[in-house]
């Protein structure tokens, strides 16, 4: 049997006793794909969510998504004879784009033109300048690093927005999350407006005196911030992360952000009753000896903004056209379940352990190469070049992400 078979055969299994549901799924272009490849077939279209699963159930492809778009006919191809009707947003937040240590330990290279290779996530070859073929994994804690972005998001929607409409969350079934907006609001939205909601959002081109934080008169002797009743979105923002920055007093991350002397950030923390003080009556802040205001401030703001802007492919997240993994559905490149997960559950939400569908029984799987991996709650590995035994719900993950191939085949 060969890896693409025995996937299909358990989605199969998975498929006659689970469902998914796609909203308005009568709108919506489908793609599926097969073993290692992501999208093999588009401008398939359900008319109910039950043709839908009986689709799944009877073909049980290894990926399947929906179009983010709204359609007329979306079955037709090419694209512009679909008849566009309006599209949600979705945002995805991977592993991939964020840097954490971890991928030090999880993740290898190696370089196909010279043939070096080693640990972590680089691009291109240290020794050559090629492009290396990556081995990338994903753990706890990068998965946590992703969730991080989604709860930005989340704080951006609740606060910022009045998008209304609903928010539906979901693991991606490998390396992050993906929100999706829906609703009327969101559904008329043209492309210039979803840029220029993804620039709100990732803080592009911020300017701190429209925001309220300016330098006062020609000598820049006063820096002003706004007063918190007469702000909103990004300065109401900045202005509570600086109080809250500000009364926790850590002198080293004050002194880091404003790239001033720890001796400095303690005499302003020393003041700090006068300085809060002076922030909320006089929307004044405070001057810091011998290091220019502007300068000091501004740098602050600057790394007070980066902890809250989010990090999001622009490209993709603007693209009206896309398709993406359909909720409730297998991903074919691990076997774990693109679960959805209530705003309310996400914070205790643990994907690797979460979204395991498969069963314990045993398997027999002969591993190329894998680093020690997470599933279920088990610690697995590292394993090179060896015949294992390992659960059903492991040998799915390796197999699909062809780091393993059944034994004795
Ligand atoms: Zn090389
Ligand atoms: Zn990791």
């Amino acid at each position: 049997m060969g890896a693409g078979e025995f996937l299909t055969g358990h989605f199969k299994s998975f498929y006659s006793k689970h469902t998914a549901s796609v909203p308005a799924v009568g709108s919506r272009e489908f793609g599926i794909g097969e073993f290692g490849k992501k999208i093999s077939r588009r401008h398939i279209s359900f008319a109910s969510d039950s043709e839908l699963n009986s689709f799944l159930h009877e073909r049980s492809p290894l990926f399947i998504s929906y179009s983010t778009a709204y359609y007329e006919r979306p079955a037709s191809s090419p694209m512009s004879s679909k008849g566009f009707l309006g599209a949600d947003i979705v945002y995805e937040f991977d592993a991939d784009d964020v840097k954490t240590e971890c991928k030090q330990e999880h993740d290898s290279w190696s370089c196909p033109k010279c043939g070096a290779e080693g640990k972590g996530a680089i691009d291109a070859c240290p020794t050559c300048g090629a492009h290396v073929k990556k081995d990338e994994w994903y753990c706890p804690s990068c998965l946590e690093e992703t969730k991080k972005q989604t709860f930005r998001l989340i704080n951006f929607l609740e606060n910022d927005f009045s998008l209304g409409g609903e928010i539906s969350v979901n693991f991606s079934g490998n390396a992050g999350y993906h929100i999706h907006l829906r609703g009327d609001a969101v559904r008329s939205l043209n492309k210039e407006a979803r840029i220029e909601l993804l620039d709100y959002l990732t803080a592009k081109d911020m300017d701190f005196s429209k925001l309220g934080f300016a330098e006062s008169g020609k000598s820049g002797k006063m820096f002003l911030c706004p007063f918190e009743a007469e702000t909103s979105g990004w300065g109401k923002r900045l202005l509570s992360s600086l109080i809250k920055l500000l009364e926790e007093g850590d002198v080293e991350k004050i002194a880091a952000f404003g790239a001033i002397t720890n001796k400095k950030a303690k005499d302003l923390i020393e003041n700090k009753k006068l300085v809060l003080k002076t922030i909320r009556e006089k929307g004044i802040l405070f001057s810091i000896a011998g290091r220019k205001n502007t300068q000091f401030w501004e740098s602050v703001l600057s790394h007070l903004v980066n902890e809250s802007a989010l990090d999001v492919d622009r490209q993709t997240s603007a693209d009206i056209n896309k398709i993406i993994r359909v909720p409730e559905t297998l991903h074919g490149g691990t076997g774990l379940l693109a679960k959805n997960v209530s705003i309310d559950a996400l914070k205790e939400f643990k994907p690797l352990r979460d979204s395991v569908v498969f069963s314990d029984s045993r398997v027999k799987v002969f591993i190329n190469k894998s680093p020690k991996f997470y599933l279920k709650g088990n610690e697995f590995g590292p394993f090179e070049n060896e015949e294992v035994e390992l659960p059903l719900y492991a040998a799915i993950y390796l197999v699909a992400r062809r780091s393993a191939d059944l034994a004795g085949v």
